[in-house]
């Protein structure tokens, strides 16, 4: 058990983030931390030890502002309850940041494999690869950094990530570890549970296993990481199976509301079949490239899918009435194929909430 707390908005002081923070005391700790951006600039605290003793080192700071930040309460499982293991953690830049709560059983290799590629460790802790993992993957884009280093983590994890260069942006993901998502007037949150929420709002999402939601100050998003959860996560859907496939445009053109990204894929549920089709790979872990390249050009909005392709796959793969879930876009061209062919639809979309 641990905390985790973090808000994306327009603006509150830290001293509220730190008591929200105090309000998961119960779970009990050992050190506890918070990253915040303040103008632009990271600024981090943690130390072991109460949140009483870091609400005093705070001090003259407590009073200020920030539109972004993520605090811990942290249960050490590997390394010392010390001021360095504390989160969050950041990476050899200076640039990701991040909380955990879990375990990551395979970090070893992985630190290893990192300390290769020339990543630096400065804590003793399981969680620092992650910071290091996004780091890697990072490429301007922090939502697909983040889906590619979590897909490579074995264990329990509740992560909440932000980025220096991206200061409107606060992401988190969940596997066996809780997260509940806070949707507020001033700003969205996430919280390790309710009670740090309740001031703030009471629109509460909790996320599940192998779903990854990405705030924005007024907006939020939620897909999942990884196809691998896909059949936890539908165990009690009215559905039979699923199968995904994936549209990849090379040039990166495809605009999904998490980012501008190489490749989006469909889920297609089949009743009455029992039996799970993987078609290709997660699309997450594998090369897209390999798979589907569409033929034709793109349409500019609301996104560049080609309209005629979706249209031939779904006849192909799906039968009338078939459900088809788009977890990308939910708009445009799938929307419409499934009209056309007598199919039904669900689609995700930026949820715009006042
Ligand atoms: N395993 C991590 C650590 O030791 C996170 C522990 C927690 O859930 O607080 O730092």
């Amino acid at each position: 058990m641990c905390g985790i707390f973090g808000y994306v908005g327009k603006q509150l002081s830290l001293e509220t983030l730190v008591e929200g923070l105090q309000r998961l005391e119960y779970r009990g700790y050992d050190s506890c931390g918070i990253a915040a951006l303040r103008e632009k600039k990271l600024f981090l605290q943690k130390r072991s030890g109460k949140i009483a003793h870091l609400r005093k080192q705070l001090d003259s700071k407590l009073k200020s502002k920030t539109e972004l930040a993520i605090l811990h309460t942290r249960w050490a499982t590997h390394g010392k309850p010390n001021k360095i293991n504390a989160h969050p953690h950041i990476g050899c830049r200076r640039k990701i940041v991040a909380v955990h709560n879990g375990i990551i059983e395979n970090f070893l290799p992985l630190k290893e494999k990192l300390k290769k590629q020339g990543h630096r460790f400065t804590s003793e802790t399981d969680t620092e690869i992650i910071v290091h993992l996004i780091e890697e993957y990072y490429k301007g884009s922090l939502a697909e950094a983040v889906k590619k280093a979590i897909t490579k983590l074995d264990g329990s994890f509740a992560v909440g990530v932000f980025c220096v260069e991206d200061p409107d942006t606060l992401l988190v993901a969940r596997k066996a570890s809780p997260l509940i998502v806070g949707l507020g007037k001033e700003g969205n949150f996430i919280a390790s549970d309710i009670p740090a929420l309740l001031s703030f709002t009471k629109k509460v999402i909790y996320l599940k296993d192998g779903e990854l939601a990405v705030l924005k100050k007024d907006s939020f998003f939620i897909t999942f990481f990884s196809t691998k959860f896909l059949p936890e996560l539908f165990k009690n859907n009215p559905f039979g199976y699923f199968w995904q496939f994936v549209l990849y445009c090379s040039e990166g053109r495809v605009k999904s509301p998490i980012d501008y990204t190489k490749y989006m894929s469909c889920f297609v549920f089949k009743k009455n079949n029992p039996k799970i089709v993987h078609q290709g790979k997660d699309i997450f872990v594998d090369t897209p490239g390999k798979m589907v390249e569409p033929d034709e050009g793109y349409i500019d909005h609301p996104t560049p899918k080609p309209k005629h392709f979706i249209k031939e796959i779904l006849k192909m793969f799906t039968k009338e009435n078939d459900l088809v879930l788009d977890p990308f876009i939910g708009s445009g061209s799938t929307a419409v194929a499934c009209i056309q062919l007598n199919r039904k639809f669900i689609g995700f979309e930026i949820e715009k909430i006042f």
